[in-house]
């Protein structure tokens, strides 16, 4: 048995039972990280001695009898959240050797559940991107075919964990960043609802749009994750004071007695047909679990991604802004005045993609422009959240593709960022409307890449995703594969 195969769950009870130490797991996870990363490339930071050292306070704790839930556990974490004193880049040479000086909360919930940090990994910058074609630092490739992008903005969880170079991840979600690399890598994904997780420590992209969510192998572990990271934080304004559910205990409750609602939107011009099939039978899956299947519409959905590349900029075109040379990461020492120093800053700092979406985003809400772009992009917003309001009376979890196709070959759209953008168009809608979403694997391409089936439900109720997930993933009872690396 390789212990980097098995599951969050599975290597819970490894380590209760003493069967492996969380120190000799960690060191697997460092070996098969120097084995096979330098092909993947999902690390931009290994946390090699801390790693380490915490995996031996997780084997004191664990023996003096006090054993938190992931007390042990190997993670990997999207390089967006700051980790104390560990080298955080969002991908970008602007913070190139930022270190923070603080946890993120998500971080310091992790921390007290027991779990090791393996590293930081890799992701586009800012988290602006779907192919994580967009880091300053090297692209991660998608596990199941190298030639393959592994999805974006967190494809280095994606890739980490199918890669098993860790065994579970922390993830963002904008607009579909967690599950759409999490559909590319064939591994389950969950964007929580807006609220349910606090974004303290996350650096913001687009803050009425970004959550953090779970990246993992399978529905169980995922359910795992999301609990240790849930819940109120004063120090984020947008978190919901609401207690976090038991979601592992909401698993084995069957797909009897849910309504699951079909967007007939969602299965439009450009899908996939292998795509389609395979989402079929996910959804074919869930009637079989007891579910009942209704047609259902979501008649604005079309116009979320030109309304979400409007309101995604005008965010980041202000959350940006603090990225000047004075107070973070990277400054030019050759500028002969203050002006000139935060041009020369973020000229050499910020990628291409980046800096288009500054411009976009202050276009959009300078004056003279902002009702054109950014009131209109909001009344759309508005629209989409009618949609769902209206379906989720009709139906508890609503079911779709992730996206319109399998992983497409690295550099194919690198240059066409519209087309890119338009990939997104399946996720954004539960980013503009603030509800929770998953990805998790229901088949493969003729090729060998993976496709996931996307859940949605209504607002904090994860736990019936967390079920619909569970009972798709026990109907379909997909052999559990790791790539050929
Ligand atoms: N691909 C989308 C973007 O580039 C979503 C990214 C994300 O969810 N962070 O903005």
């Amino acid at each position: 048995m390789n212990p980097c195969d098995q599951t969050i769950h599975e290597l819970q009870d490894l380590l209760a039972r003493g069967e492996i130490s969380a120190v000799e797991l960690t060191r697997s996870y460092l070996e098969r990280i120097d084995a096979l990363d330098p092909t993947v490339g999902a690390y931009l930071t290994l946390a090699r001695e801390s790693a380490l050292e915490q995996a031996a306070e997780a084997d004191r704790r664990r023996s003096a009898g006090d054993a938190p839930s992931l007390c042990g556990i190997p993670l990997a974490i999207k390089d967006v959240l700051c980790t104390k004193g560990l080298r955080t880049t969002c991908g970008s040479r602007i913070l190139e050797n930022f270190i923070p000086p603080y946890d993120a909360t998500v971080i310091e919930k992790l921390k007290t559940a027991g779990a090791v940090i393996l590293g930081k990994v890799s992701m586009d910058e800012f988290a602006m991107g779907s192919s994580n074609e967009n880091c300053a630092f090297g692209t991660p490739r998608n596990p199941w075919s190298l030639e393959h992008v592994c999805g974006g903005s967190s494809g280095g969880s994606g890739a980490a964990v199918a890669a098993g170079l860790c065994a579970g991840s922390l993830g963002s979600d904008t607009g579909g960043s967690i599950r759409q690399p999490a559909s590319y890598c064939g591994v389950v994904g969950l964007k929580p609802t807006y609220g349910r997780v606090s974004r303290y420590g996350l650096v913001a992209y687009a803050s009425s749009l970004d959550q953090v969510g779970p990246l993992t192998r399978d529905v169980t572990d995922c359910a795992i994750l999301l609990q240790a990271i849930s819940g109120f934080d004063p120090r984020d304004s947008t978190s919901i004071d609401r207690p976090t559910p038991d979601y592992r205990a909401a698993l084995g409750q069957g797909g009897a007695g849910l309504t699951v609602g079909v967007p007939r939107e969602y299965f439009g011009d450009g899908l996939d047909p292998e795509v389609e099939r395979a989402v079929r039978q996910g959804i074919d899956a869930l009637a079989a679990a007891g579910a009942r299947i209704v047609d259902i519409s979501l008649p604005h959905s079309a116009y979320g991604v030109a309304a979400y590349y409007i309101i995604a900029p005008a965010e980041a075109s202000s959350n940006l802004s603090r990225f000047d040379g004075v107070r973070y990461g990277l400054r030019d020492l050759e500028a002969d005045s203050l002006i000139d120093m935060f041009q020369r800053t973020r000229a050499q700092g910020f990628g291409p993609e980046v800096k288009r979406r500054i411009i976009i985003g202050a276009f959009a809400l300078s004056s003279g422009y902002y009702d054109a772009y950014y009131k209109k992009a909001s009344q759309v917003r508005t629209l989409i959240v009618e949609d769902f309001r209206r379906a989720f009376a009709e139906c508890d979890v609503i079911a779709a593709p992730v996206t319109p196709t399998p992983a497409w070959r690295l550099g194919e759209r690198l240059h066409d960022p519209l087309s890119m953008y338009l990939s997104d168009i399946l996720t954004i809608p539960a980013n503009l409307a603030g509800l929770p979403g998953m990805s998790l694997p229901c088949g493969f391409s003729s090729a060998g890449l993976p496709i996931g089936l996307q859940l949605m439900a209504n607002h904090f109720a994860e736990e019936t995703l967390l079920r619909a997930a569970f009972a798709v993933e026990q109907e379909l009872a997909l052999e559990r594969r790791t790539p050929p690396l």
